[in-house]
């Protein structure tokens, strides 16, 4: 196992009503910013909860966070927290608004051009130059309610970027699973396809003797698996949300990678499709990883093998077996209402694979993956490979 430090600060509230303890969980006498996004939480009454257990606080609004949040509708809200000497940001929505709501924090006492949080992608370590925040996670997917990461695209450019470090992990995070209730086929699909790619991000590297990490990994895609089909027709039922929820978070809040390798390739190939075309987030995922494992077949042969057997309990050769995996995971991501190919979002896919390999030459991002062996050549290979 490699060595690693595990640090998380993040207090995580989960469980139907934890809503009520807002008032407990932001610090006393705090001026409030409210970010949210386009008016989800009007209709499923989380607002009014919110509201409801923020009484006595001065709470200053900032709706309209998009999705795939940008960082010159951000701009606006730094310059309201530093007009309105805001010293609490709560987030009330998905990934996109607490994502949003990181990079707020961070470039709201930043001394140099924000927009290099994401070019130079800095990295926030000393909690004195950001401003606090917590979260109310509204849909479950991407585990940024437990992380310290965020993505942030820049219209100008049409670029989507990440940053983050150690003093962007929320305060508190609440995670009631009855919010899912409202949220749409879509996007349901959408988070159980996010998280599950997640985990295969920290655990189709190769073999390595990080057991129990494998072993944690592999109950996340179980759980996916069992979950994810039902969830989607059936929100309300208490035990697919939670058990949905909870396994969204522990795809990505830092435990099962720390002492394992990671890829990562899948997410950074996948947020060029966002960026260029506006497909979502975990649709790209769906599109580049089973491309991605294929092109990478002999250095990922190893755990292909292992994820085959543990989790489609597949049988035959370790070529076959390896192979299978792959369709299998392709499977899924179709039983859970994926396209597959990039020709089901756009027209426009036929100068994608030399449009990407462009930018990430420009970035320097020459050599990608676990083992640093995903050339621009093999970029190349897996975005075609997927049109
Ligand atoms: P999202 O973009 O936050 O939300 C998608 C849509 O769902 C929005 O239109 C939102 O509407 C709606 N919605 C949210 N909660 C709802 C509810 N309870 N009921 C009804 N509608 C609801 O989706 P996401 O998948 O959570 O986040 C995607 C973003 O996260 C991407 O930018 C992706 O790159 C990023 N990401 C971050 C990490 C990380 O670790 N930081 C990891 C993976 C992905 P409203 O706007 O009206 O609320
Ligand atoms: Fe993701």
């Amino acid at each position: 196992m490699l060595n690693f430090e595990l640090y998380n600060p993040t207090n995580l509230i989960f469980g139907e009503g934890q809503i009520e303890k807002l008032s407990t969980l932001v610090p006393q006498g705090a001026k409030i910013l409210l970010a949210y996004g386009g008016g989800s939480i009007f209709k499923n009454g989380i607002y009014e909860q919110v509201i409801n257990n923020l009484k006595g606080f001065e709470i200053v609004e900032f709706s309209g966070i998009e999705a795939n949040p940008r960082f010159e509708t951000l701009m606006k809200a730094v310059a309201i927290v530093k007009e309105q000497n805001i010293d609490f940001i709560l987030a009330v929505g998905g990934g996109s608004v607490i994502d949003g709501v990181k990079f707020i924090s961070a470039a709201s006492n930043f001394e140099g051009n924000p927009v290099d949080i994401l070019k130079k992608r800095i990295m926030f370590t000393e909690l004195s130059k950001v401003v606090p925040f917590g979260t109310v996670l509204t849909l479950p997917a991407t585990g940024t309610e437990m992380n310290s990461g965020a993505v942030i695209t820049i219209e100008a450019t049409q670029e989507k970027l990440d940053f983050g470090g150690s003093a962007m992990f929320p305060k508190f995070s609440i995670c009631d699973p009855t919010v899912i209730a409202s949220l749409p086929t879509r996007q349901l699909q959408n988070g159980v396809v996010d998280a599950y790619v997640h985990v295969l991000e920290q655990y189709l590297t190769y073999p390595h003797d990080g057991y129990l990490q494998d072993r944690i990994a592999e109950s996340i895609l179980q759980t996916l698996i069992q979950v994810g089909p039902q969830v989607v027709e059936n929100p309300q039922n208490y035990a697919l949300a939670s058990n949905f929820m909870w396994s969204c978070t522990m795809a990505l809040n830092g435990l099962i990678q720390k002492g394992v390798p990671s890829d990562w390739a899948t997410h950074m190939i996948g947020h060029e499709l966002t960026a260029l075309y506006g497909i979502d987030h975990a649709r790209t995922l769906a599109v580049v990883g089973p491309n991605l494992y294929k092109v990478l077949f002999e250095t990922k042969k190893g755990k292909l093998l292992q994820y085959g057997k543990r989790i489609f309990n597949l049988t035959g050769t370790d070529d076959e077996i390896a192979n299978e995996a792959i369709n299998k995971t392709v499977e899924f991501f179709h039983t859970m209402g994926m396209d597959t190919k990039l020709s089901d979002y756009t027209k426009d896919f036929e100068k994608t694979a030399d449009f990407i390999v462009k930018r990430f030459e420009e970035r320097n991002w020459k050599a990608l993956g676990e083992k640093q062996n995903i050339t621009l050549e093999k970029v190349k290979e897996i975005v075609e490979m997927s049109y």
